[in-house]
């Protein structure tokens, strides 16, 4: 209903920004809440505090006020290099933010908590081949998330769970499948594969060559963010208290990314595989089985079209920051 009021929290991040947009075309109230304010443009959320909330009296503030509603995606988290490389860091941030947004969110009086977690919790036993089997929900156990960022959020998941139990706070629990798009971090060390291999495409000369983590042959699946937006206020709807995969079906390489990009960017490009960086799990695919029963939705962008929306956006970004080499016909147009 259009009168709940909605707490978004991780607002200035990509996901939260993009979903306070389309909260906010569906006519909330929103207030959103992070550490930093939206990098590419103004929010438009009713309310938007500057408040770390891995201090409680934060929390407090954030869900003050008659929040009806928590979607609670703020985190410390990044691309495979970051999350690889900060375990002690990612994992304490985290814990605390999340235990103290469910415990303020109760003492205020929310009526429902969607809590973000991640495909990182799927046991990385199952996720050896390259050709992986598509992962279901149960799939999270016996336990062997990724390390760090992995274990909080399973942690957390079991931390909804028991504030349902105890407290009958409602409660959702996300795991998102990488989840790309235009206004995300595409550069620093927090992007994601989409953003820093279209980063670099864009960067590239045509007929030069481009850096790979890893030899390229792990495999991956992909949701558009739009995508991923419907999902969350679907499953926030719902009724369903355990946690449901979000995300694609459709599993493509890390070369096969690559090349997709090029065609859209036009260009031919050797790629050049560095062994020595992280490239996680082999294969990690989404069971969308759940999903299509709970919701009666899956994700339908395809990563053509969603990719190529990205891509021109990070194209444009560097354009207009100055870094794009000017290209002859360019330069006779002037
Ligand atoms: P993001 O990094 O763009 O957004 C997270 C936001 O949280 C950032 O703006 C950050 O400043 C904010 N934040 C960090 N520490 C904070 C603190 N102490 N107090 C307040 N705000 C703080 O990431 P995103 O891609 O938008 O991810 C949103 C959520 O989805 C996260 O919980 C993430 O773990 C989860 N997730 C994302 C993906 C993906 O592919 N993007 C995949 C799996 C899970």
């Amino acid at each position: 209903m259009a009168t709940d009021r909605i707490l978004v929290t991780g607002a200035g991040g990509f996901i939260g920004h993009n979903l306070v947009k389309r909260l906010k075309a569906e006519g909330y109230w929103v207030r959103g809440v992070d550490i930093k304010m939206p990098e590419f443009e103004p929010t438009v959320a009713d309310d938007f505090e500057l408040l770390d909330l891995r201090k409680l009296d934060n929390s407090l503030l954030a869900t003050r006020g008659g929040i009806t509603h928590v979607y609670n995606l703020a985190a410390d988290m990044g691309g495979i290099g970051y999350i690889t490389s900060s375990h002690a860091d990612i994992s304490r941030n985290n814990i605390l933010i999340n235990a103290h947004m469910l415990e303020s969110s109760r003492l205020n009086g929310v009526s429902r908590f969607l809590f973000s977690s991640s495909a990182c919790v799927y046991a990385q036993y199952k996720q050896l081949e390259a050709e992986v089997t598509p992962l279901r929900e149960e799939d999270a156990y016996p336990a062997d998330p990724e390390a760090g960022y992995g274990w909080e959020k399973l942690f957390t998941e079991e931390l909804c769970r028991y504030f349902w139990q105890d407290y009958k706070l409602e409660t959702r629990v996300v795991r998102f499948h990488n989840v790309y798009g235009p206004l995300g971090t595409y550069e620093g060390g927090k992007e994601k594969a989409p953003a820093a291999i279209s980063r670099k495409i864009a960067l590239a000369a045509n007929h030069g060559d481009i850096d790979i983590w890893g030899d390229g042959e792990q495999t991956r699946s992909f949701m558009y963010i739009d995508d991923c937006v419907e999902g969350l206020l679907r499953l926030m709807a719902s009724d369903y208290r355990e946690p449901l995969n979000l995300g694609t079906d459709r599993l493509i390489s890390i070369n096969g990314l690559v090349d997709l990009i090029s065609g859209i960017a036009g260009k031919q490009l050797t790629k050049r595989h560095d062994l020595s960086k992280p490239q996680g799990v082999r294969g990690r695919n989404s069971d969308n089985s759940r999903l299509r029963s709970v919701l009666g939705w899956e994700p339908g962008i395809s990563l053509a079209e969603g990719l190529s929306v990205t891509y021109r956006w990070i194209e444009d970004e560097l354009r207009n920051a100055g870094r794009l080499a000017i290209t002859a016909a360019a330069r006779s147009a002037d």
